[in-house]
């Protein structure tokens, strides 16, 4: 691979220090906003990855025995950290990302929740006591740790999404080995840092930075108990399919295609405002992102207008300058591949009513790309079927609420849904009839609280839990039942019939 000279290099995190890789094989980073490269990144090996595995399984002993005071104390004081470093946290997302900064500052915020979440564990750990379910006998259940185990995560979301999962992991007695995207790992790097100035025991926290080879070996290596992935569908079903059959858990998130039903009685300035918001915000690269409008009845001539009248007043360029809305795409290729949707819709019947091409910030250096709007898109389409994952807004027009609820139930994916609707009983029976896993009413991104659990159905989610929450925990613990019973000679005799209760 093409290197540049004089440029940093970001290194793994093993051991509660900064580690070289022995591999000699390392990725570029690049900067969004001006095409060039900053850093150059290093991809672990298979002796990379063992070497980190076996820091995490040694440390985990000491760490599984921490009381929960001193772990709870431990997240609590790297929340301080987290939320002094915020914008430190935001910029470095921002420069590598290339999300603006307000972007950026949201995503830590929201990554933030999950840390206060886990600073609950001593409450979240406790459970189930029955005194006297037979004579003498009592019964309870313990939720016991898992062990050394793995997240790998996305380009989308660096900091807030190892944030869904590494303090749920650590609170609940794991040790963890993170395998973060190389196009945006030095977040990540920042936050293992915290951990350490937070008082986190060596070895508790370690990221490998890499590509497919590291995630292989984390698949296959024994000692890795439990993976939780969040990627593209096409991966996470990979992951899911790979990890389960090496016996381990696996929670494995994937791609999305969300749509934003508009019922005809909506407000339309302020479903157009949402559909905006929610389109380009991020450039698109958000797995709750609206990708897809299903207008209903007459209302897709009005809300067509309303957005159309929106999309010039985005501001799009540079992420770290003040008052810009949208930033660049991830990489060039990324951005041509976004692009090249607007020809295959046109061919395929449907109607550019914005073409992002034209938009004068696609010529800049950087890879940034102005927002498009497509009219008439329906399913069959490759711009309907497919994740764009960027600045791409469809409408797809319906004459029921039936042809709608239809579309997207139909659709493979079914990460998030919005409905937009001043009738509480549509909203309602809405609700009730969609296969998605996270609803809107009259909110674009219904992304849950830390309090709740985040994953979608059908192709967005491989594996049963979802990710951060209560479901998190439960991910992360293995429950074991103890029945027991304290000397008592008058109850004791010689009985070879199965135990009951009565
Ligand atoms: P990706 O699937 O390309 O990569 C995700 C991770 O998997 C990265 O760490 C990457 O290094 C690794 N990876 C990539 N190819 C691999 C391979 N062949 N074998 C093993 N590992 C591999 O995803 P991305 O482009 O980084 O992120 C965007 C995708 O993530 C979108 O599809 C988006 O919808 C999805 N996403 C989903 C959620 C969710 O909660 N469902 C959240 C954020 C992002």
């Amino acid at each position: 691979m093409a290197t540049a000279v004089g440029i940093r290099t970001v290194n793994h995190w093993i051991n509660g220090r900064t580690t070289p890789s022995k591999s000699g094989r390392h990725g570029i980073v690049w900067n969004p906003a001006t095409g060039e490269p900053q850093a150059h990144v290093d991809f672990a090996s298979v002796e990379d990855v063992d070497h980190a595995i076996a820091v995490a399984k040694k440390a985990f002993p000491a760490w599984r025995a921490t009381t929960l005071s001193r772990r709870s104390e431990i997240l609590f004081k790297f929340r301080e950290l987290v939320d002094a470093n915020r914008r430190n946290i935001a910029e470095m997302l921002t420069m590598e990302h290339g999300k603006t900064l307000a972007d950026a500052m949201g995503e830590v915020a929201r990554g933030l929740e999950n840390v206060e979440f886990a600073c609950g564990i001593p409450n979240l750990l406790k459970s189930g006591f029955t005194e006297q379910a037979s004579r003498g006998i009592d019964v309870y259940q313990i939720r016991q740790t898992l062990g050394v185990v793995a997240g790998i995560t996305p380009f989308n979301f660096p900091a807030m999404v190892p944030l869904w999962m590494f303090p749920n992991a650590i609170a609940c007695g794991n040790t963890f080995v993170l395998k973060p995207s190389e196009k945006d790992p030095s977040p990540t790097l920042f936050l293992a840092e915290l951990l350490h100035k937070a008082g986190l025991p060596d070895g508790v926290f370690n990221v490998l930075q890499g590509d497919r080879v590291a995630v292989d070996r984390l698949l296959e290596h024994s000692d890795v108990k439990a993976i939780s992935f969040v990627g593209s569908t096409p991966i996470a079903k990979y992951i899911y399919e790979t990890g389960t059959r090496n016996g381990k858990r696996v929670q494995a998130l994937g791609g999305a295609k969300n749509h934003m039903l508009v019922l005809p009685d909506a407000d339309i300035n302020m479903a157009a405002d949402a559909a905006v918001s929610a389109g380009y915000g991020s450039a698109g690269e958000r797995c709750m992102a609206i990708s897809v409008v299903v207008a209903v009845g007459n209302v897709a001539d009005e809300l067509i207008d309303a957005i159309k009248q929106r999309i010039p007043k985005v501001k799009v360029g540079p992420g770290l300058e003040e008052g810009n809305e949208m930033g660049p795409l991830i990489s060039r290729e990324h951005r041509d591949k976004v692009a090249s949707y607007n020809d295959i819709a046109q061919k395929e019947g449907a109607k550019i009513a914005v073409d992002g091409r034209q938009d004068p910030v696609s010529k800049r250096d950087g890879f940034f790309l102005g927002a498009t709007l497509l009219d008439n898109v329906k399913p069959g389409m490759r711009c309907y079927e497919d994740e764009i994952f960027g600045p791409v807004l469809s409408v797809a027009r319906v004459h029921t609420y039936e042809q709608a609820l239809h579309m997207i139930n139909e659709n493979p994916y079914g990460n998030g849904v919005a409905i937009f609707t001043r009738d509480g009983g549509a909203a309602r029976q809405f609700q009730f009839d969609v296969d998605a896993g996270m609803v809107g009413i009259n909110v674009p991104i219904p992304v849950p609280m830390a309090y709740y659990s985040f994953g979608g159905w059908k192709a967005s989610l491989f594996g049963d839990l979802h990710m951060y929450g209560p479901e998190g925990v439960q991910f992360y613990t293995r429950a074991k039942v103890v029945t027991s019973r304290w000397p008592d000679p008058s109850t004791s005799s010689v009985d070879l019939g199965f135990p009951q209760v009565r």
